[in-house]
């Protein structure tokens, strides 16, 4: 059985959203950048497997699996790949994620096919028990390091339900402009290391035996508790489940783990040129080595 290997070999996990792939020429580079790195650095000891999963539509799915042979050709690591439907996890998801929808998705309604981008919120109830922690990665991402060392749970403190990056443009000093307006003196929204501004969901650690463990965090997904907060910071956004990350650890930044930002270093500069040129470097700067590149908003990645 599966668990039964699993106790023989040491499996890490990590997920990538892969839907309507077959129809994006730039998700597809983008893909490929992504794999073609992640095989070039990754490293595993001797019975370790690199568990690959992927939320995928069928036709994505018959693209990623002819994909899939080409970019671990040269794997030097045991892998295992996972394809799940995501209309699947949708039906799963969409009661436990419906009410958050309206606080921090586009539009006015809650779009049942929006749902699957408040997965990882939500993971721990998703995915089977067994699965106790796994890393959710973006596809216009770079590495430059073995993905094995970015296993920092360990270093979780007692609490902590995830590991996650800091937003690196000021992107929610924008979102929380009328509480910052009303709360002069507030951290929200403010550059690192004094402020808070706020996390970015490209690259996730995500503890899900934590996340079910924690019953602060299973308060915070009741309708009721996240009404009450986003009336308390005045939250309207569009972003998805780092939006419900972002606004929940505004109020308890206990429950997150801070990445070093060379973990998932964004090179979007968008908010440089609407409205924030004058603070943008506060947020974008990032010293220290870069071991992820997340090409956010379709930026080219550099080539070193
Ligand atoms: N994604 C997908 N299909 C799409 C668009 C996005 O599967 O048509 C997934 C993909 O994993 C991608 C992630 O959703 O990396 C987030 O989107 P993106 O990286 O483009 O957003 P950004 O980081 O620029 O905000
Ligand atoms: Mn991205």
């Amino acid at each position: 059985t599966e668990e039964e290997k699993d106790v023989k070999e040491r499996s890490y996990h990590a997920l990538m959203m892969f839907t309507k792939v077959d129809k994006n020429r730039s998700l597809q580079d983008k893909f490929r950048v992504a794999m073609l790195s992640l095989v070039k650095y990754g490293r595993f000891l001797e019975g370790e497997v690199l568990v690959l999963h992927f939320v995928c539509d069928q036709a994505s799915k018959e693209l990623g699996e002819e994909m899939l042979q080409e970019f671990l050709i040269d794997a030097t690591f045991k892998y295992q790949v996972l394809f799940h439907d995501v209309s699947a996890l949708t039906q799963k998801l969409f009661p436990i994620v419906e009410s958050m929808q309206k606080h921090f998705s586009s539009g006015s309604g809650a779009y049942y096919s929006d749902a699957i981008f408040f997965l990882s919120v939500a993971m721990h109830r998703i995915m089977p028990d067994s699965l106790t922690r796994i890393v959710q990665l973006d596809l216009d991402l770079k590495y430059r390091e073995n993905i094995r060392e970015f296993q920092e749970f360990h270093r979780f403190p007692p609490g902590a339900v995830m590991g996650i990056a800091r937003e690196m443009q000021p992107v929610y000093r924008h979102t929380f402009w009328q509480y910052r307006k009303e709360n002069p003196q507030t951290k929200v929204g403010e550059p690192h290391p004094d402020g808070l501004p706020g996390f970015n969901s490209g690259v996730m650690l995500l503890d899900l035996a934590a996340m079910r463990a924690s019953s602060l965090y299973n308060q915070l997904l009741e309708p009721e508790h996240l009404a009450q907060l986003a009336a308390q910071y005045r939250f309207r956004g569009h972003l998805g489940d780092q939006d419900f990350f972002t606004m929940i650890g505004m109020e308890h930044p206990e429950l997150f783990y801070p990445l070093a930002c060379g973990w998932n270093r964004q090179l979007c500069t968008w908010w440089r040129d609407h409205g924030y040129g004058d603070v943008f470097q506060l947020y974008y700067r990032c010293d220290g080595p870069v071991y992820i590149y997340h090409g956010n908003c379709n930026t080219p990645i550099p080539d070193d």
